[in-house]
């Protein structure tokens, strides 16, 4: 392993090989297995042969739950009652924790859009018709209708698009990120490698160039969102839409998270993941397929009953 020096406390780099994640940590808190995936394959990180420069981070957000009370709650998490998970997932028991600072670009920018789009109003008519009573005889009748005018409708709009996370890390899709989310970014700090010694920290495997366009894609979306939420009328469909960005960032932050590894039943495994500022818990939990079937078979079970009756009063 290649022992750094950094201050008091020394640091190893490695690299998971099946995830891919390369990992800074204490040696005194070396774990021969991948924080994310849980595989053994973490070998000492290969030389970089290119010389490039990694990116460094720009902020950090610290850790404000502590180990224990992570612990805590991921107990509390396991223990919860859930419709359609195994049963044997409530007597999990944790077999890893691992405090990891996740590298994460952060997005943010002024837009500017123009765009067409098409509002409907309502309004109501009174209208007549005829029909025919039970007697046989015509009649006319009126009755109130709602009806919807359109009319087009062009502009500008501006806004700020801000914080917008893009995971950089190997071992952590956004997608997973996100059910941890939000932080709150207004206590990220200025990087200081003082704040992330004792901890381990993932490298940004996403480049600055990738984390900027992908930032700008979601960005370009949340545009979208808040221009038809802006809209007039009581309804309307946005025809089109040209957005231009401004003043641009796109920053590496180093989030505080905490992976859980745990076992459960029959040698399976299950990752639990601790929003390392906030404590909110989050994990995938398997669906049992008995459980759901026993519920489908009831559901049947209640139709069929339900259906029986009906027949029943229907025939007396
Ligand atoms: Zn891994």
């Amino acid at each position: 392993m290649s022992a750094i020096e950094t201050g008091i406390v020394p640091v190893l780099e490695v690299q998971c090989k099946d995830c891919g994640a390369t990992i800074t940590m204490p040696a005194h808190r070396f774990a021969a297995n991948c924080p994310y995936c849980a595989s053994p394959s973490v070998v000492d990180r290969p030389v970089d042969k290119g010389g490039h420069r990694k990116d460094q981070p720009d902020f950090i957000l610290g850790f404000d739950v502590t180990r224990e009370e992570a612990t805590r709650r991921v107990e509390g998490w396991i223990s919860r009652s859930r419709l359609f998970a195994p049963s044997a997932i409530k007597q999990a028991k944790v077999t890893g924790i691992q405090g990891i600072y996740l590298p994460a670009w952060l997005y943010g920018a002024v837009a500017r859009s123009s765009y067409h789009a098409s509002i409907g109003e309502n309004y109501t008519t009174t209208e007549t018709y005829t029909t025919t009573d039970s007697k046989g005889n015509t009649q006319i009748r009126t009755r109130t209708v709602t009806k919807t005018e359109y009319r087009k409708l062009t502009g500008n709009h501006s806004a700020y698009v801000l914080d917008i996370v893009v995971t950089a890390s190997c071992g952590l899709g956004n997608e997973e990120l996100e059910t941890i989310e939000p932080f709150d970014l207004r206590a990220m700090r200025r990087y200081d490698a003082a704040v992330v010694s004792g901890w381990s920290a993932e490298e940004a495997t996403l480049s600055r160039d990738e984390g900027f366009r992908i930032g700008r894609d979601e960005a370009t979306d949340k545009v979208a969102a808040k221009l038809k939420a802006f809209m007039p009328g009581d309804s309307s469909t946005l025809v089109d839409f040209d957005t231009s960005f401004s003043e641009e960032n796109t920053d590496l932050v180093l989030l505080p998270i905490y992976v859980f590894a745990a076992r459960w039943g029959d040698d399976q495994t299950l990752r639990i993941l601790v929003n390392g500022q906030t404590g909110e818990v989050q994990g995938e939990v398997p669906r049992s397929m008995a459980k759901i079937l026993i519920s489908v078979l009831l559901a049947l079970g209640v139709i069929a009953m339900i259906a029986l009756l009906i027949a029943g009063a229907s025939a007396l």
